[in-house]
Order: C-alpha cells, then sequence, then structure tokens
C-alpha cells in the first residue's frame, strides 16, 4: 500500500511498520483489562540533594506486568495509552495509588519533601486535572505540599496558552510542578519564561555524555544557569556514575537522579531509604 502525506512525499508501508501496528493493537486489548487485573503498579525513583546526598524527592514511574506479554515498558505502552484514550483512566490510577501510598508514608513518618508524578500531555492539556486532584486530595490536604507533577516540554509547548493556566492552578493548590526532559524537545527558549513552573529536570540525553564531552558539558551548564536566573531549581536525570555526578554538582546542578542514586523501587525500600538517613547515629 502506498500512503500519501499530502505534499509530493510517498510513503512505503513496510512489513516492520505492519508489525509495529500489529503490536499496538495488542498491546491496546490487554491494556483495556490491565488496572482490574492488577497487573499494574508505581515503582519509586529517589531523587537527592545534590549537596547532601539525601533523598528528598522521589519519582512515581508506572510499570505493566501483562502474563504473557512479561513486563511492558512505559516507554511503549504509553503512547499506546494516549492513543487509546486508555490514558485518561490510567492516570487517575496512577493519582489515585500515589496519593493513597503518599498517606501511608505520611502515617509511618517517611513521607519524602515531594513525589512526583507523571502526567502525560494528553492528559495535562485535557482540563480537568486540577479538579480531580483538588476531589483525590479533599480528604488529605495536608499531601498538598508533598506532590508534584512532571510535564514534558513537548506537551508544555504544544497549547501552551492551556499549559500557563493549568500550571497556575495547580500552584495555587500548592503543587509543585516540573518541565520533564528538557532540551530533548526540539522547542524554542522562550516558553520556558512563560510556564510558571519551580523545577527543570535536565533530560539525561545531556548528561550520558558528562563529563567527557564538552559540548554536552557547557549545554549542561547553560541549562543549570538559564534555570536559576529564571528563578528554577534543577534537576538531572539518569546520573549513573561519579564523574557525573562530580561534574553536576560543580555546575550547581540542584538534584539528582539516576542509577547512581538508586533505581525505580519498591515503595517499601523507598521508605527504607527515608528511614534510614533520619535515624539519629548510633553512639
Ligand atoms: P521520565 O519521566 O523521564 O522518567 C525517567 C526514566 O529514566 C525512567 O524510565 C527511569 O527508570 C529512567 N532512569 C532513571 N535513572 C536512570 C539512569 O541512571 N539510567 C538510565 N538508563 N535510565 C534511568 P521508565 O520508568 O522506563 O519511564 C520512561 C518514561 O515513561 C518516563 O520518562 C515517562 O515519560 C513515562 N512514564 C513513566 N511512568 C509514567 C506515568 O505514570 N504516567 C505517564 N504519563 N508517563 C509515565
Ligand atoms: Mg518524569
Ligand atoms: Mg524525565
Ligand atoms: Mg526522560
Amino acid at each position: 500500500a502506498v500512503q500519501h502525506d499530502g505534499g509530493n512525499a510517498v510513503c512505503f508501508y513496510t512489513p516492520e511498520m505492519a508489525a509495529a501496528a500489529t503490536r499496538r493493537m495488542l498491546l491496546t486489548v490487554h491494556l483495556t483489562h490491565a488496572i482490574e487485573r492488577n497487573e499494574m503498579y508505581l515503582v519509586y525513583q529517589p531523587i537527592v540533594d545534590a549537596k547532601t546526598g539525601r533523598v528528598v524527592s522521589a519519582e512515581a514511574l508506572l510499570r505493566w506486568n501483562h502474563e504473557s506479554l512479561g513486563a511492558v515498558s512505559p516507554g511503549e505502552f504509553i503512547p499506546v495509552a494516549e492513543e487509546s484514550g486508555l490514558i485518561v483512566p490510567l492516570t487517575d490510577w496512577v493519582l489515585s495509588t500515589a496519593i493513597g501510598q503518599m498517606m501511608r508514608w505520611n502515617a509511618e513518618g517517611v513521607l519524602p519533601e515531594r513525589v512526583f508524578l507523571n502526567i502525560s500531555g494528553q492528559q495535562f492539556l485535557r482540563g480537568n486535572l486540577t479538579l480531580r486532584l483538588e476531589e483525590l486530595l479533599s480528604g488529605c490536604p495536608e499531601l498538598r505540599p508533598h506532590l508534584g507533577l512532571e510535564i514534558t516540554e513537548q506537551a508544555a509547548v504544544r497549547d501552551l496558552k492551556v499549559a500557563v493556566k493549568t500550571l497556575g492552578e495547580l500552584s495555587a493548590l500548592g503543587i509543585q510542578t516540573a518541565i520533564d526532559d528538557f532540551g530533548s524537545g526540539y522547542s524554542s527558549l522562550s516558553y520556558v519564561q512563560q510556564l510558571p513552573v519551580a523545577k527543570l529536570k535536565i533530560d539525561r540525553a545531556f548528561v550520558i555524555d558528562v563529563p567527557d564531552n564538552p559540548k554536552s558539558n557547557a549545554l549542561v551548564r547553560a541549562a543549570v544557569g538559564m534555570a536559576h536566573g529564571l528563578g528554577l531549581t534543577t534537576v538531572a536525570e539518569g546520573v549513573e556514575t561519579v564523574e557525573q555526578r562530580d561534574f553536576l554538582v560543580s555546575v550547581g546542578c540542584d538534584l539528582l537522579q539516576g542509577y547512581h542514586f538508586g533505581r525505580p523501587m519498591m515503595p517499601d525500600l523507598l521508605a527504607d531509604m527515608v528511614r534510614e538517613q533520619r535515624q539519629p547515629p548510633i553512639e
């Protein structure tokens, strides 16, 4: 089959494309039942203060374990969920599950300062996110200042007006917001100053090449400087080595996240990390 994309370019429908379409269809079908079949769960990755190394925040990351497909990565199923509209119930499940977990952590005295949740672009731009969050937090208003939301650069620039409005509403609720995957979106820098966000998360693609690639070093240094100039806090994602950590500390990056400090983990293990560092030193 031949597809025309409107111009004079012609794309051929390859066997690889057909296989990918079949896989997407299969995932869509299984994704429909994933929540009711308890196949979804959240893991939490620590985010540390660059100066002290203490775990101050965590990012909730969604996991899907299907009995025959095995573990499917969010990089694969989130786009499928967005295409099919299943992202709506899925996001709702993430919000309520994470808030439930935060309530338990709070009761145990191990709630991190912030727990960040990822919000897909589609969900973010739909408009009823603030309302739903108010509803979910109505029974536990003390959690509000502990909640953070990450939205991707792409989602924010897709509809800047809606993004500015929603981010403003969220910050009025005391919910902190962060731009995720900063630098990966090929978008202009001017949008950053228009968005009422508190944090900028520097994409792993830049972190991966520091400190050996002078160009990446310059980009990361510039991103941190720009963020600070705008009054934003910076988070570097994907920190895997001591060398990367040392470089990021030297350029003044505020928070660090990556395998070097901890992989995404089950909630009890994150609680252990938080508890251990609160323990007074044994005499
Ligand atoms: P993200 O929000 O940028 O999340 C960071 C990703 O980097 C996670 O992948 C995490 O496991 C991975 N990562 C963290 N530290 C390191 C490191 O040191 N080295 C390497 N190689 N990777 C590291 P994950 O969990 O596969 O998630 C991928 C993406 O899927 C996320 O990127 C996010 O965009 C999306 N996602 C995950 N959970 C959710 C969710 O609940 N809702 C939505 N809408 N999207 C989600
Ligand atoms: Mg994220
Ligand atoms: Mg990220
Ligand atoms: Mg990323």
